[in-house]
């Protein structure tokens, strides 16, 4: 837990974020500012400021499995996935999260 992590708070309850999903080691919430009309981010419920710091395979595993079956409760088949490690990568909150985006078309290569 880090006291200044907006999205510690989140995973802690202090800030209530209408969660999509919560098991164990992870939670899932709707973006703020949806860059699509389903876009939700998985975080892991231990602060990790970027995907650099976690070394734990466990720990992938939990954040990244659970997105499918997110995604089968929301009824979502095809969806874009993204995760920005840095300032340069377009990290913005040093909690690490994965985007997941569906209900339009993505372009490729990303911006
Ligand atoms: P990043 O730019 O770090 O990859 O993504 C951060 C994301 O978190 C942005 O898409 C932003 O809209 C979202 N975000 C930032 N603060 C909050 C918040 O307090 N609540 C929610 N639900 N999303 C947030
Ligand atoms: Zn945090």
């Amino acid at each position: 837990m880090n006291s200044d992590c907006i999205f510690c708070k989140i995973a802690n309850k202090e800030i209530n974020a209408n969660l999509i999903y919560e098991d164990e080691n992870t939670v899932a919430f709707n973006d703020l500012n949806p860059q699509a009309p389903v876009h939700f981010l998985v975080i892991p419920k231990k602060h990790y400021e970027s995907l650099n710091e976690i070394k734990d395979k466990e720990e992938f595993g939990n954040i990244f499995s659970v997105i499918p079956k997110i995604a089968e409760k929301l009824g979502i088949k095809e969806y874009r996935t993204v995760v920005n490690t840095g300032e340069s990568a377009g990290q913005t909150v040093f909690h690490v999260h994965i985007h997941v985006m569906a209900g339009r078309k993505f372009t490729w290569p990303a911006g």
